[in-house]
């Protein structure tokens, strides 16, 4: 019986624009998403049958309704392949934060499977196969820096903004991305970012005039809801970043920072007022087999 290990990282967005409205009810989107160095670990053991999910985390579901069973389940209907796998996840990535670590984990589990059965499938057909299970599964597979567009599963792949360094804090609640996207008014959204100009000044290292571009439409929705955001953005500034912003739907918050000890600094004197604080930077891969395999 084989085993594979996987490391599965999450991600932020530098921008996320909604555009339009599809008359199936989903949104169309244009997001710059990057990957960070917080990640969950998954290993892979073969087993006789069935799907079997184990993990540390309170909050995960261990049913068939983990995004990583899901994507087990698909790869064995896809395939017919009746061997069962045990997913053992070590969450490190915090649940219903913003920070697509169900999908991830899915991500990880389609990349894992497929080296572990010797599918074959290339990293495109694998981004397709998860665009059924949701619209971040995509970008998770190829990882790094990536504009999306349409639902948010039509990726390009840009060349990679590394080692840029983020604190990022987690509120102690979590948000519904449907809940917050049903409270969007499309066509009353103030500002819209521009990803390609926070893409180049952000490559560029020009971390201040970033506040002008980047952004996130549906910061303002979840900050009706959940005021303490802003409050974390003002401790974020106040701590001295450039610029500060919450990732997805929320409820994370990150700001970046100019240098890396800066960035340290400040998580530290933050963690006295947060209990989930992370000192984080940018990097170039997605889902990655650590052992057992290659992709
Ligand atoms: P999304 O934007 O897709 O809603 P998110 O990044 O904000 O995701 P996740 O950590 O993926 O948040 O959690 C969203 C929901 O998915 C949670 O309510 C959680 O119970 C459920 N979930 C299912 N599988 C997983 C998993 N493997 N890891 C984390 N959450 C999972």
């Amino acid at each position: 019986m084989g085993a594979i290990r996987l490391r599965a990282p999450g991600k932020i967005n530098w921008t996320l624009d909604v555009t339009g409205r599809r008359p199936d009810g989903y949104h169309e989107v244009e997001i710059l998403m990057q990957s960070i160095s917080l990640w969950d670990d998954i290993v892979l053991t073969e087993c006789d049958a069935g799907i079997q999910v184990c993990g540390n985390a309170a909050e995960m579901p261990l049913d068939e309704s983990n995004l990583a069973a899901k994507a087990a389940r698909l790869i064995q209907d896809q395939f017919g392949i009746t061997r069962g796998i045990r997913i053992d996840i070590t969450k490190r990535i915090p649940v219903a934060a913003g920070l697509a670590g169900g999908s991830t984990n899915a991500a990880a589990v389609l990349a894992g499977l497929n080296a572990l059965w010797g599918l074959g499938l290339s990293r495109s057909r694998l981004a397709e196969l998860g665009t059924a299970l949701g619209a971040d599964v995509p970008f998770c597979i190829y990882g790094g820096t990536a504009a999306a567009r349409g639902i948010g599963e039509k990726i390009t792949p840009l060349p990679p903004l590394e080692g840029i360094s983020l604190v990022l804090i987690k509120p102690p609640f979590g948000v519904s991305t449907a809940s917050v996207y049903q409270s969007l008014k499309v066509d009353r959204i103030p500002l819209h970012p521009n990803w390609k100009k926070a893409y180049d000044l952000l490559a560029a290292g020009n971390f201040h005039s970033l506040r002008c571009h980047m952004g996130n439409v549906l910061e303002l929705v979840t900050i009706n809801k959940h005021p303490e955001i802003k409050e974390i953005k003002a401790c974020l500034d106040k701590a001295g970043a450039s610029v500060t912003m919450m990732t997805g739907s929320g409820p994370a918050v990150f700001g970046v920072f100019e240098a890396a000890a800066h960035a340290q600094k400040a998580a530290e004197k933050l963690k006295s007022v947060y209990s989930q604080v992370y000192c984080v930077s940018t990097c170039s891969t997605g889902v990655e087999i650590t052992e057992g395999g290659s992709l």
